[in-house]
């Protein structure tokens, strides 16, 4: 054994037969030496596991392998033939196509972020989603943070620190990756009273609940999940009166927000954001990335002076936004304001897509995929809208479905081609959303199927 690990080169002579059979390879020496001593310790264990020992040529290979596992990008693009709108593991909301020209323009120089052009003296970050913001839901003020769940935190800091926030048992809920509104209170330093029961909660459970320590009623809305049968929750307006009756403050965790009515596409009505405003809400919160369809983003409206306080807090400049989802909100934001949600903002596009229209889209692939030798035929099926928004609902869609023998090894091609290709299995076989896929990666799709179909 000792024998074979001799016949292992050192680090050095390994590095030099790489260079010569390598010319054309850049890597930093550091990097290679890296790459070297690391093949070169895989070799040494494969040996001691009883293999015999790798030529000079496979330990070269095997650096060529790390090497390239190391240039390798790995967040890249994915056509989502799922069917689910906001997936939130393949990133949620698409851009609109002007969100992400502005996010190009904004990263590859400078800009006014800070900076107030007309009067050449510093600047805030937040003016200009602000005043788009207030516009488009009556609020008095706005602030933008990284993400909701900063912004609830952020919220609570703000505004409820060392004191109690009152919050019904039922809507005590976890959003997903863990995160539960019990435990943001508590790293809030707020004080969780708890009020009502799981199923029912009354406007005077949070009356007969108040003490001289309640600063907050707080209203999470149960994003992804719903209650039937024996329930009862107080509506925004009789909360809000309760709070303002005792000088509360009735904070809004509407999670996805939706500005437009989603009911209007036979959907189940998703809370509206202008809605929460105009019944009372002191503070609302929702995410830039769900029904918003825009960046990953955490959006805090509201009264003037609370807005204020909020932003002053320290744990503001922890959760700040970046410059480039802020140009993509605004781009985002524009489209609602002139009215082009529908046509431009893509989460929007896939709701409001016709059914007629779908089917005909899966007609189309079905044949572009007989003819390039794949079994496929269509079916009826339901896309969904995820990312924890309207759980349980679905839209008419038209479904591709692709007849193999393997459905398990097929997805997984598809998911390792270039580019990925993320779909469902249903009933033992694969199937596709038109729904979900952008029009720009059509012909990409039908490529990458007809190369995988044969393959595996
Ligand atoms: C999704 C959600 C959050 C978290 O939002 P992120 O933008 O993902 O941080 C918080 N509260 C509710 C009710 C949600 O639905």
């Amino acid at each position: 054994m000792n024998g074979a690990f001799r016949s292992l080169p050192s680090v050095d002579v390994a590095m030099q037969q790489f260079a010569a059979a390598h010319p054309d390879e850049h890597a930093p020496h550091d990097l290679l030496r890296t790459s070297v001593r690391r093949a070169l310790e895989m070799a040494r264990e494969a040996i001691a596991h009883g293999a015999p020992p790798p030529s000079i040529a496979e330990v070269l290979q095997q650096v060529e392998t790390l090497l390239a596992g190391l240039r390798a990008v790995r967040l890249r693009r994915v056509i989502n033939a799922t069917g689910v709108i906001l997936h939130t593991n393949l990133g949620r909301a698409p851009l609109a196509r002007s969100a992400s020209e502005a996010v190009v323009r904004v990263a590859q120089g400078y800009s006014n972020l800070e900076f107030d052009l007309p009067n050449g003296a510093r600047g805030s970050r937040h003016t200009a989603v602000a005043a788009l913001l207030r516009e488009l839901t009556n609020a008095e003020a706005a602030l933008v943070v990284n993400n909701n769940a900063s912004a609830v935190l952020l919220t609570l800091a703000a505004l409820v620190t060392g004191k109690e926030v009152l919050v019904s048992r039922g809507q005590l809920v976890e959003i997903g990756g863990g995160f539960r509104i019990p435990d943001v209170l508590r790293q809030s330093g707020a004080l969780l009273k708890e009020v009502g029961t799981t199923n029912r909660t009354y406007a005077g459970d949070f009356e007969r609940a108040l003490s001289p320590e309640t600063a907050a009623i707080l209203r999470v809305h149960p994003s992804n999940f719903i209650q039937q049968g024996f329930v009862h929750t107080p509506s925004l307006a009789e909360m809000a009166a309760v709070a303002h009756a005792h000088d509360l403050f009735l904070i809004d965790d509407l999670g996805s927000g939706a500005v437009r009515d989603t009911s209007q596409y036979g959907l189940a009505r998703e809370p509206l954001v202008q809605e929460s405003i105009r019944a009372g809400a002191d503070i609302v919160c929702f995410s830039g990335d769900k029904l918003l369809g825009g960046p990953q983003a955490g959006i805090i409206l509201g009264r003037d002076d609370l807005v204020e306080e909020i932003a002053r807090h320290p744990l503001a400049r922890a959760v700040r936004i970046d410059k480039l989802s802020l140009a993509a909100l605004e781009a985002t934001l524009h489209h609602y304001l002139w009215d082009e949600a529908e046509p431009a903002i893509p989460v929007w596009r896939m709701i409001s897509r016709p059914a007629a229209d779908i089917a005909r889209e899966a007609a189309h692939w079905q044949q572009r995929l007989l003819a390039a030798g794949v079994a496929a035929y269509t079916r009826a099926g339901q896309s969904t809208i995820g990312g924890g928004s309207l759980p349980g609902e679905t839209l008419p869609t038209t479904l591709v479905v692709l007849q193999h023998l393997h459905p398990e090894a097929l997805a997984a091609r598809l998911r390792m081609a270039e580019p990925a290709v993320v779909a469902r299995i249903e009933d033992d076989h694969v199937v596709l959303d038109p729904r979900t896929v952008l029009e720009d990666d059509v012909e990409e799709l039908l490529r990458v199927i007809s190369v995988s179909f044969d393959a595996s």
